[in-house]
């Protein structure tokens, strides 16, 4: 006699599928359709990028710009002796597709602030913020909740020396990351210098325990489970943190915090999608709004939210130019005539306004492919952004 065949997909999640919670019964197929963004590949989002895919995550793309150190090895479960030396993005994504080879996921080299276009973030559901620098995770809550789009939740982990914390923050509906910060938290990371040119400030490494880390990505990718599968996460609108110094764990609620400006959130009917990408030539974009709008392409001024592009002036005449404000070092030297001396240059910035009449592309001007923009027209704001894509597709962040 024949039996039916099993079900190896409900056999592999059969577990969690039993789990109820406040009534309700896990959804597995809430989580197979979901889309997972983790923010950094080192010992958080390592392990936490292998837990989504264990628990059912078809579509993880994971951001990261370093590569793998042979430190590393002793952190997160994925890292191999043949993974030193490679981009930590490229090789977590190959280690996940070794878990599932049904899983999409993208390791993609960029830098989450000025490779990756500000409205990319709205193509996930679930964003894991697990970089170490403040100002990348700021970055990616304020345009995650600027541009509505597919983005539930920003989930946020974070260890130091043998302490963690971590946060769910459901978008639009619970308090922001920012929110949460303490004035001397804001760019701690960040220093602008005599030039006006900011730059990111290096930190020798956090002491930091290995097992610590994987004990935040556990708890990060069950919340984000528990919410794509239809059930009550633990941490909505809290942060737990546990202070090993004290031996105490906390609960906090934050508050929504009212000169917080990074929760801002466009309104739908300012929102203009429109098909882009950064090798779309201003004139062209600007006559695409135009037509829509219906008013005329002079009337329309076009803004980049970021600051782009800024360019280094030697006393002796030398133009240094400087693609993002964090690659200017501190301590510039003129390639022509050697002044390593700070209080020689000065910088320019090019304006954040775009030439409406101009021919050069956003490439052109430093802006990465899925960048939001900002279009006035007289006392009108519109926020400019490209089409969700239907399904598939990982953030493609064109080089400038
Ligand atoms: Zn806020
Ligand atoms: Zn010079």
């Amino acid at each position: 006699m024949l039996s039916a065949s099993p079900n190896p997909i409900h056999e592999q999640y059969d577990r969690q599928s039993r789990i109820e919670r406040g009534g309700r019964r896990w959804n597995q197929a809430g989580i197979a359709d979901s889309r997972a963004l983790v923010c950094g590949a080192g010992n958080i989002g390592a392990s936490l990028a292998v837990a989504l895919v264990q628990a059912g995550f078809q579509h993880v793309d994971v951001i990261d710009l370093d590569t793998v150190a042979r430190a590393n090895l002793s952190r997160g479960v994925v890292w191999r002796p043949s993974d030193v030396g490679q981009s930590k993005a490229t090789a977590l994504a190959a280690h996940l597709h070794d878990l599932n080879p049904e899983i999409h996921t993208t390791g993609i080299v960029a830098d989450l602030r000025w490779d990756v276009g500000t409205a990319s973030f709205r193509r996930y559901d679930l964003i894991f913020l697990a970089t170490h620098d403040l100002s990348s995770r700021r970055h990616v809550n304020r345009y995650t909740h600027l541009y509505p789009g597919r983005s539930q939740a920003i989930i946020e982990g974070g260890i130091a020396d043998l302490s963690f914390s971590l946060q769910t923050i459901l978008v639009g509906e619970t308090p922001c990351y920012d929110c949460g910060l303490s004035p001397s938290d804001k760019d701690g990371d960040v220093v602008v210098g005599c030039n006006g040119v900011a730059s990111a400030v290096e930190l020798p490494p956090a002491g930091t325990n290995g097992m610590d880390g994987m004990a935040v990505a556990a708890l990060m990718a069950k919340e984000g489970a528990l919410l794509r599968a239809g059930l009550e996460p633990f941490f909505a609108g809290r942060e737990l943190r546990f202070e090993a110094d004290l031996g105490t764990t906390q609960l906090l609620r934050p508050s929504w915090r009212r000169s917080c400006s990074a929760h801002l959130r466009a309104p739908l009917n300012q929102l203009l999608e429109f098909p882009y990408t950064n090798r779309t030539t201003v004139t062209d974009l600007c006559q695409a709004v135009a037509a829509q709008l219906g008013v005329d392409c002079e009337d329309v001024h076009i803004f980049s939210p970021l600051l782009i592009v800024a360019q280094l002036h030697c006393d002796c005449g030398q133009a240094i130019p400087v693609m993002r404000p964090q690659q200017a070092s501190l301590r510039p030297v003129c390639p022509s005539c050697g002044n390593a001396d700070g209080d020689r240059f000065y910088s320019e910035f090019v304006s954040e306004l775009l030439t409406t009449s101009s021919a050069s592309s956003l490439a052109d001007y430093g802006i990465p492919n899925e960048q939001g923009l900002e279009v006035y027209v007289g006392a009108d704001r519109y926020y400019l952004v490209p089409p969700l894509p239907a399904v598939g597709g990982s953030v493609d962040p064109a080089s400038v």
